[in-house]
C-alpha cells in the first residue's frame, strides 16, 4: 500500500482516483478493467505449488495469502484513505471506528506506561482507558481539551502517547492540535487523533504534526448509514507497528462492507460542502431563537473555538449541539419527540437527519460541565434545510406544552 502516485493532486480528484489501480479493476485475460475495485470474497487463497505457497507466506500485505489479510477491494479502500491523507505511509481497517482506537492504543501502549487522553473523548474510548487499559497496567491521565502547549507539564517520563478529538464528542472544542502536536515532538511522545469529524477534507492530520489519524468510517465516509467500519492511518515511522498488532489481534473487514465504503468516499466532498451549508443554516436560525442557550458550533463567530477552527480546518461538517434554555430532561423529551424529519439515533454522518440528547456531565474528569440547560446533538442531513427548520419550529413550540 503505497503513497500517492501523484500527490499533487487536489483532495477532490484523489477521492475519485483513489483505490483504483489496473491490477485491482482491471483483468487482462477479459481484455479491459472495470471502473471499481470488484468485491473479492475471500477465505482461502489457492496456490499454483507448495513452492508457491511458501513464497507467498513471507509476502507483504498487498498479495493474497489468506483472507484475513484482504483481497483487493480491502487494498483498494486502505489504499484510497492513504492517497487522501497527505504523508501518510498506510492505512489498516477494522471492524468499527472503536475497534480502530482500541487496536491503534494496543499497539502503541505497554504495560507501566502513561496515556495523556483529552477530557472531551468519545465516551467509547474512555471507558477502553478506564477498564481495559488499566487492568493491562497503563495508567491514563485526562487533560483539558484547551490546554494547548501547556500539554507539556503533564507528560510524565513514562508518558508514550497523547490521544486527541477535536472537535470534542458532544461538546465540541476544538483543540489546538499543532501544539500539542509540537510539544509531543519535542518529547518524543506519539499522537494519535481521532478526526471522524473532519476527515482529512477540512483537517489533513498529519500535515498538522499528528503521528496516527483515526476515523470512523460509519459516519461521514460510509455517508449511509448501512456499514460500520474503522480506519487508522499512520506515518511511515509508525505504520509498521499498526501493522503487526492489527495482524495479530486478528482484526478484518468485509469487502463488501469495504465496496460500501469506497462508494461513499466517492461523493465524500459533494455530500459534506452539502452537510456543512445545511448545518450552518439550521446552526444560525437556532441561535436566533429565544428557547436556545447557546449553539455548540465552532464555525459560528460566537463559538469559543472558533478561531482555532478558523485557523485550521478548511470547513465545516454537519455535526453539532445546542442547548435549550432553562429546559429539564422532561422538556427535551418533548422537543425530540415533537420532531418528524428527525430520527431519534446514535451515530452521525449519513443523509439523514438525526438527534439525540446528550449528558456530557458525568463524563468529564479533568473539566466540569456546568451548563445546566438540556443538551442536544444533531446530525444535520442531506434534507432541504427549510425543512428542517420548520421540524424545529415544531418541536420549540411543543417545548411550552
Ligand atoms: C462514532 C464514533 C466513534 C466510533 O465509531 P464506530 O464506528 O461507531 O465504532 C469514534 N469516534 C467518534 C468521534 C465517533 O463519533
Amino acid at each position: 500500500m503505497s503513497k500517492s502516485d501523484d500527490s499533487n493532486l487536489r483532495p477532490a480528484t484523489k477521492l475519485a482516483q483513489g483505490g483504483r489501480r489496473p491490477e485491482w479493476t482491471g483483468d487482462p485475460r477479459l481484455g479491459g478493467g472495470v471502473v471499481n475495485p470488484p468485491v473479492w470474497r475471500a477465505s482461502t487463497i489457492l496456490y499454483d505449488s507448495v513452492a508457491d505457497l511458501r513464497a507467498r507466506g513471507h509476502a507483504t500485505h498487498d498479495k493474497l495469502y489468506y483472507g484475513r489479510r484482504g483481497t483487493p477491494t480491502v487494498w483498494a479502500l486502505a489504499d484510497a484513505l492513504t492517497d487522501f491523507e497527505p504523508g501518510a505511509e498506510g492505512t489498516l481497517l477494522y471492524p468499527s471506528g472503536v475497534a480502530a482506537i482500541t487496536a491503534g492504543l494496543l499497539a502503541l501502549l505497554a504495560p507501566g506506561d502513561h496515556l495523556l487522553m483529552v477530557d472531551s473523548a468519545y465516551e467509547p474510548t474512555r471507558l477502553f482507558c478506564d477498564d481495559m487499559l488499566k487492568r493491562y497496567g497503563v495508567r491514563t491521565t485526562y487533560y483539558d481539551p484547551l490546554i494547548g502547549k501547556d500539554i507539556a507539564a503533564l507528560i510524565e517520563p513514562a508518558t508514550k502517547l497523547i490521544f486527541l478529538e477535536s472537535p470534542g464528542s458532544l461538546t465540541f472544542e476544538v483543540q489546538d492540535v499543532p501544539a500539542i502536536t509540537a510539544v509531543a515532538r519535542e518529547r518524543g511522545v506519539v499522537t494519535m487523533l481521532d478526526n471522524t469529524w473532519a476527515t482529512p477534507l477540512l483537517f489533513p492530520a498529519l500535515a498538522h504534526g499528528v503521528d496516527v489519524t483515526m476515523m470512523s468510517l460509519t459516519k461521514y465516509v460510509g455517508g449511509h448509514s448501512d456499514a460500520m467500519m474503522g480506519s487508522l492511518t499512520a506515518t511511515p515511522t509508525l505504520w509498521p507497528r499498526l501493522r503487526k498488532a492489527t495482524y495479530q489481534l486478528g482484526h478484518s473487514v468485509s469487502p463488501d462492507d469495504c465496496a460500501l465504503m469506497l462508494r461513499g468516499l466517492r461523493t465524500l466532498d459533494v455530500r459534506l460542502a452539502r452537510h456543512a451549508e445545511n448545518g450552518l443554516a439550521v446552526a444560525r436560525w437556532l441561535a436566533e431563537r429565544p428557547e436556545v442557550g447557546r449553539v455548540l458550533h465552532p464555525a459560528l463567530p460566537g463559538d469559543p473555538g472558533h478561531a482555532l477552527w478558523a485557523r485550521d480546518f478548511s470547513g465545516t461538517s454537519g455535526l453539532f449541539g445546542f442547548t435549550l434554555a432553562d429546559a429539564d430532561d422532561a422538556a427535551r423529551a418533548r422537543f425530540v419527540d415533537a420532531l418528524a424529519c428527525f430520527g431519534i439515533g446514535f451515530s452521525w454522518g449519513g443523509y439523514e437527519s438525526l438527534i439525540v440528547p446528550s449528558d456530557p456531565a458525568g463524563i468529564r474528569t479533568a473539566t466540569t460541565w456546568t451548563d445546566r440547560d438540556a443538551l442536544v446533538r444533531l446530525s444535520i442531513g442531506l434534507e432541504d434545510p427549510a425543512d428542517l427548520i420548520a421540524d424545529l419550529e415544531r418541536g420549540l413550540a411543543a417545548l411550552a406544552a
